[in-house]
């Protein structure tokens, strides 16, 4: 089964709910997504965490416990047919019996979980990195919460794709806040610069084992608010996030990224988190099995 709603396993074709269910009407709701590599996830406990920050954010009860959440993964996990997955979890207010904004009473949440083949960028995408664009971020205020309404970053990302990008880079007040579905990290005369978690990004998982291991390396970085004129004039650019892991920006709205010889491809900096990321990623996975 690869498909879990309101307590049953089932196939995720035979997955139904209301009409009226206020992720449907109202995008009410909160969601996580989380790698897993051979059948391991990766920083579960992370994801969890940052699961009951969103409903505690939206004033929502988390429906299931830690462990119980857990449980749910691990058999989606275990009946998988590919070991490399990515593991959706949504939580909804339910579906009342009629179509009221405020809050329903009585009414259970909907609990929805899926797991799917993980797609990482091939190893040609890696090397060669990818583009993107600038846009306004037109998002609401409380973008530290994963919730399900995500208009503003699908039509973001749609324009991104128009303009054959992966990525579409939010500037919010003259500053950098993040990608449609990333968090980005510039680098400027060695110095790894990333916006602060200060309710305008998505508190990433991504963004923090980057940061971890920027810390441990000795890697000098800064996070603090990042100028439309230092993501521009970056020697280096890359996004963040739990499928993507550590992916290369070379170009962005239409200029190579960096300059010399090296514009337009994947810097150094970059490719030593990208190096630095799978090593971590790897060794966690070890001890895991031991
Ligand atoms: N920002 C946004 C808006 C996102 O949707 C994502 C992807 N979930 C991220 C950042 C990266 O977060 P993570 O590293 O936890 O996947």
């Amino acid at each position: 089964m690869n498909a879990y709603l309101n307590g049953e396993f089932l196939p995720l074709a035979a997955a139904r709910i209301s009409p009226l269910d206020r992720g449907f009407l109202f995008g009410d709701g909160a969601y996580e997504v989380i790698p897993v590599y051979s059948r391991r996830p990766f920083r579960i406990a992370e994801h969890l965490r940052r699961l009951q920050d969103s409903l505690d954010g939206i004033r929502l009860a988390n429906p299931l416990s830690p462990a119980g959440w857990q449980a749910v993964v691990e058999r989606l996990v275990a009946e998988a047919d590919f070991p490399d997955q990515s593991v959706y979890l949504q939580v909804t207010r339910g579906a009342d019996d009629k179509r009221e904004q405020a809050f329903p009473v009585g009414v259970s949440p909907t609990v929805f979980a899926f797991t799917s083949p993980l797609v990482a960028p091939s190893d040609a995408v890696r090397a060669a990195g990818v583009g993107a664009i600038t846009v306004p971020d037109i998002r609401w205020a409380k973008c530290d919460l994963k919730a399900i309404s995500l208009l503003a970053n699908v039509l973001l990302r749609q324009q991104a794709v128009e303009a054959g990008c992966a990525e579409a880079i939010m500037l919010r007040e003259g500053c950098l806040t993040e990608g449609a579905a990333s968090n980005i990290f510039v680098v400027k005369a060695g110095v790894i610069l990333t916006p602060p978690q200060d309710g305008h990004i998505l508190p990433g998982i991504t963004y923090d084992v980057v940061l971890e291991l920027a810390a441990r390396h000795g890697a000098p970085h800064e996070i603090r608010p990042v100028s439309e004129d230092e993501l521009r004039t970056a020697d280096e650019l890359w996004m963040t996030s739990s499928t993507k892991e550590v992916l290369a920006i070379v170009n962005l709205d239409g200029q190579p990224v960096g300059r010399g010889e090296r514009a337009g491809r994947p810097g150094p900096v970059t490719q030593r988190m990208h190096h630095w990321y799978t090593t971590f990623r790897d060794e966690v996975m070890r001890h895991a099995d031991a």
